[in-house]
């Protein structure tokens, strides 16, 4: 077990305030780990700071850090699923550059995986965030969930320790449109979940934009579920009865009552209400054609530009 060589993986996209303080943690917690060598596979996701530079002079002082640069920025699941597929390790910690995933549990995570795990996985608790993002997550995260094929825990991000044999069964997935969290409840094994509180960014701003966070909880919901394609199929069932109800009463009142309904707003309110409805069902179909789309193209999921340090073994998917 003490032979055991630990990487971590690493996206990087315009972190350079963060960096200094990143290569000094990640350093002290690599050190005063048995086994080895450890390595860390950063991958920038094309950052337009000084993140390469840095980067490439950290991987110069230390053997044990391999970077991978990407052509431009694909985002952050691009970026690790890269850093997945280049690590070599036998052990795997995917973490966030920003520190908000505290590189120091990396042992007790390890101590888990000597349990017999496979997969240990962060729950986040005690959130940073302003009040409102703390409830979006919240609600995000139990809504996905509900909805998923796969069992995926809720307040569980991408911090997690994987084996190798996780590893490389995620990373063999062939899908384009990689919810990682996901796939690394989909491809099974023992499963632990240990609870983290979840820092504060140590520098920098968010490199989540709003978009790219709806993206991602879109991704969750679409890529392990059809149940949005029931619940359109809800809503037309429900709105199906109350056409039929209301036709029966229109019935009863010309034929008994002896005066049809009237009234142009109940026409006018029940006719834009069904677009509407009509319009969210395509959307929901258009969601997962998209999706379809997106993986019979088969273009890679990251095109890499260079790889720098010892590393760097292992071919891009
Ligand atoms: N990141 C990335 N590509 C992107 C956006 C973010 O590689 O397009 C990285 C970023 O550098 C960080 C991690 O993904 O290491 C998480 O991003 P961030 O901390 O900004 O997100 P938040 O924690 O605010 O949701
Ligand atoms: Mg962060």
């Amino acid at each position: 077990m003490n032979a055991r060589r630990v990487s971590l993986a690493i996206p990087v996209f315009n972190e350079e305030a963060v960096l200094p303080e990143l290569f000094q943690r990640l350093t002290a917690v690599l050190d005063a780990i048995p086994g080895g060598p450890h390595e860390v596979v950063f991958v920038n996701d094309g950052s337009r700071d000084r993140s390469q530079a840095m980067l490439e002079e950290a991987a110069a002082r230390d053997p044990r850090f391999v970077v991978v640069k990407f052509s431009r920025n694909f985002g952050h699941q691009a970026a690790l699923s890269a850093a997945l597929d280049h690590v070599s390790g036998d052990a795997v910690l995917t973490m966030d550059a920003d520190l908000q995933d505290t590189p120091e549990v990396l042992p007790d995570l390890l101590a888990r995986l000597d349990e017999g795990y496979d997969v240990v996985v962060v729950r986040r608790v005690e959130r940073k965030e302003s009040a409102w993002k703390r409830s979006a997550y919240h609600v995000a995260y139990r809504l996905i969930a509900r909805m998923s094929d796969v069992p995926l825990g809720v307040d569980a991000g991408d911090f997690a320790l994987l084996s190798r044999r996780v590893v490389d069964a995620m990373s063999a997935l062939p899908e384009r449109e990689r919810y990682l969290r996901g796939l690394r409840a989909w491809v099974g094994f023992r499963q632990a979940t240990v609870d983290v509180p979840r820092a504060a960014r140590a520098a920098g701003e968010t490199k989540y934009s709003l978009a790219k966070l709806l993206k991602l909880a879109m991704d969750g919901a679409f890529s392990f579920s059809v149940v949005p394609l029931r619940i359109s199929a809800a809503i037309g069932f429900i709105a199906f009865s109350g056409a039929l109800l209301f036709s029966l009463y229109a019935i009863y009142a010309r034929v008994v009552l002896g005066q049809s309904p009237q009234g142009f707003t109940a026409l006018f309110v029940a006719g834009t209400f069904l677009a509407g409805i009509l319009l969210i069902a395509l959307w929901i179909i258009g969601e997962y054609v998209g999706r379809i789309y997106a993986e019979v193209k088969r273009r890679p999921v990251y095109v890499v530009e260079s790889v720098t340090g010892a590393g760097g073994r292992r071919g891009a998917r």
